[in-house]
C-alpha cells in the first residue's frame, strides 16, 4: 500500500511507515494513492460474511502483502474482539448504528484497537516509541485501553482541563503504568497544536520516537471504514439504495472513513454531517469561507473542535471521484436543538447522547420520500451521564465497565499550553 502526504505529494510511504509517523512532514497528513474498488459481484460477496471476516478482506485490498494474511487477521480478529456495531431501529426508516459497544463505550475503540495492534506488530525490533496525542474526550479512553501495558510504548494523553466530564477522565486519568496523562489549561484546539509543534520538533522526535494516535494517523480512520460495510449490512434489502447517513464530527475522522466506503464501491446514497456550535465546515459548505472561530464549549464536547484536522482528506476524497462537494448534507445544531432532540428521541422510547442527537436532528433535514436514515450513535449514554441525566430528567445506571473506574483517583499532570512545559516532560 502506498499512501502520498498531502502537503508534500512527493513524499510517498508505505503502509508501516504512515502508521509509524503518523504525519508526514510539514505536518502532512497522508492518504492513500489508490483506493481499492470494489465490483458489484465481490460486494455482494463480501455483504454476506461475517464482521470480522468482511473487515479483513477489506483492510487486506489496503495493506496487500505488507502484513501477511495470517497476521493481519489476527490482528483485526483481535481489534475488534467485542460486540459487533448494531443497527437499532428508532422509527419508520430511521435506525441508529450504535458503534458503542466495545471496551471504552465509544466508536474510537475501532480506530484505537486496530492501531495499537498494528504498530505493536510492525514494532517488532521492540523500539521504544511514545505516542503523544490529544483529546477532547473519547480519544483519551479509547488509545489509553487499546495501549494500556502494551511493552515499549509510552502514551502521552493531553486534554483540554475541565472541558471533558469527569467520567471520561476517569476512565483514562487513572491507569498509570505506560499511560502518562497530562490536563492542559487551555482548549482542545490548543493541545491539538501542542501535538503538532511536538512533531515539529526535531530533538523530541528524535528522542522519543514519536508517533500519534489522533485521526491524523491512517490505520484508525481505515478500520473505521469496515464498519460503514457493517451497517449496509444491516439494512434490508429492499432499502439499500436509499440509504443517507448522518455522522457527527469533530475531527471528522469518521466521516472520512465513510466517504472512503463510498469511494470503493460501498453504494451509499448521501453522507450528511453535523456539528455542534463549533461549525467551521457548515459555515464553509454555506459560504464558501473557511474562517474557523473560537472554539466553543458544548454538551457534545467530544466534537469541540474548530480546526478539523481530517477536512482536507475529505477534500481530497470529493476530488479524486470528482464528486460535488455540494452533494455533502450538513448541519450545525445549537445547544438547544441538541437537547431538544435528545428528549425527542427519549419519546420513540430510545436514550441517546449529545453527540449523536446532533447527527438525528440534521439527518431529518434531508429526509424524503425515497429514504433509509442512519445516524451514527459514537458513544454510550452513560458516558455523559450528567447531561443526559439533567435533559431527560431520568437517572441512567453506569454499565460496569465505567463504574469500575468512577472511584479511581485522577493521576494527570496539569500544564498551561506552552510547549517548553510539554518539552520538558517527553524528554524525561
Ligand atoms: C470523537 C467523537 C466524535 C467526532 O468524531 P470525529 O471522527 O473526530 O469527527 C463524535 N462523537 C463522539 C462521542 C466522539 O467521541
Amino acid at each position: 500500500m502506498k499512501l502520498y502526504n498531502l502537503k508534500k505529494t512527493k513524499e510517498i510511504v508505505n503502509f508501516s511507515k504512515a502508521v509509524k509517523l503518523g504525519l508526514g512532514s510539514n505536518q502532512g497528513l497522508f492518504f492513500p494513492n489508490t483506493i481499492p474498488k470494489i465490483s458489484k459481484k465481490k460486494l455482494k460477496k463480501l455483504l454476506k460474511m461475517n464482521f470480522i471476516d468482511r473487515s479483513y478482506k477489506i483492510l487486506s485490498m489496503f495493506i496487500k502483502s505488507e502484513i501477511s494474511k495470517k497476521n493481519l487477521k489476527k490482528i483485526v480478529s483481535t481489534s475488534f474482539s467485542f460486540t459487533k456495531p448494531k443497527l437499532k431501529n428508532i422509527v419508520k426508516k430511521i435506525s441508529c448504528l450504535e458503534l458503542f459497544h466495545g471496551p471504552t463505550l465509544a466508536f474510537k475503540d475501532f480506530g484505537a484497537r486496530f492501531m495499537a495492534q498494528t504498530l505493536f506488530y510492525l514494532n517488532k525490533k521492540n523500539h521504544p516509541i511514545t505516542i503523544l496525542t490529544a483529546t477532547s474526550g473519547d480519544t483519551g479512553a479509547a488509545v489509553a485501553h487499546a495501549f494500556y501495558k502494551m511493552k515499549n510504548i509510552k502514551v502521552v494523553i493531553l486534554y483540554p482541563k475541565g472541558k471533558i466530564s469527569k467520567l471520561q477522565e476517569q476512565l483514562f486519568c487513572t491507569l498509570g503504568e505506560n499511560i502518562q496523562t497530562i490536563s492542559v489549561n487551555g482548549t482542545f484546539d490548543e493541545c491539538q497544536n501542542l501535538v503538532k509543534k511536538s512533531f515539529q520538533n526535531s530533538e523530541i522526535k528524535k528522542k522519543t520516537h514519536l508517533n500519534s494516535a489522533n485521526s491524523i494517523n491512517i490505520s484508525r480512520l481505515m478500520a473505521q471504514i469496515c464498519y460503514y460495510f457493517e451497517a449496509f449490512s444491516l439494512v434490508p434489502k429492499k432499502y439499500r439504495k436509499k440509504i443517507i447517513i448522518s455522522v457527527p464530527c469533530g475531527n471528522f475522522g469518521n466521516l472520512t472513513a465513510g466517504l472512503l466506503s463510498k469511494s470503493m464501491g460501498l453504494p451509499i446514497k448521501k453522507f450528511v454531517l453535523s456539528t455542534n456550535s463549533n461549525n467551521t465546515v457548515p459555515r464553509f459548505l454555506q459560504t464558501g469561507y473557511w474562517n474557523p472561530h473560537k472554539t466553543i464549549s458544548t454538551i457534545s464536547n467530544a466534537m469541540d473542535i474548530s480546526e478539523p484536522n481530517n477536512w482536507i482528506r475529505v477534500k481530497e476524497i470529493f476530488l479524486k471521484n470528482n464528486w460535488n462537494i455540494k452533494s455533502l448534507g450538513y448541519g450545525s445544531v445549537s445547544e438547544k436543538n441538541t437537547k431538544k432532540n435528545l428528549l425527542e428521541l427519549f419519546k420513540l422510547n430510545y436514550i441517546s447522547e449529545p453527540h449523536a442527537a446532533t447527527a438525528y436532528k440534521v439527518l431529518k433535514k434531508y429526509k424524503k420520500k425515497e429514504f433509509f436514515g442512519i445516524f451514527l450513535g459514537t458513544a454510550h449514554c452513560s458516558k455523559f451521564q450528567k447531561t443526559v441525566e439533567k435533559v431527560l430528567n431520568i437517572s441512567i445506571k453506569l454499565p460496569k465497565r465505567l463504574s469500575k473506574y468512577s472511584k479511581k483517583k485522577i493521576i494527570s499532570k496539569n500544564i498551561d499550553p506552552d510547549f517548553n512545559e510539554l518539552k520538558k516532560i517527553l524528554l524525561i
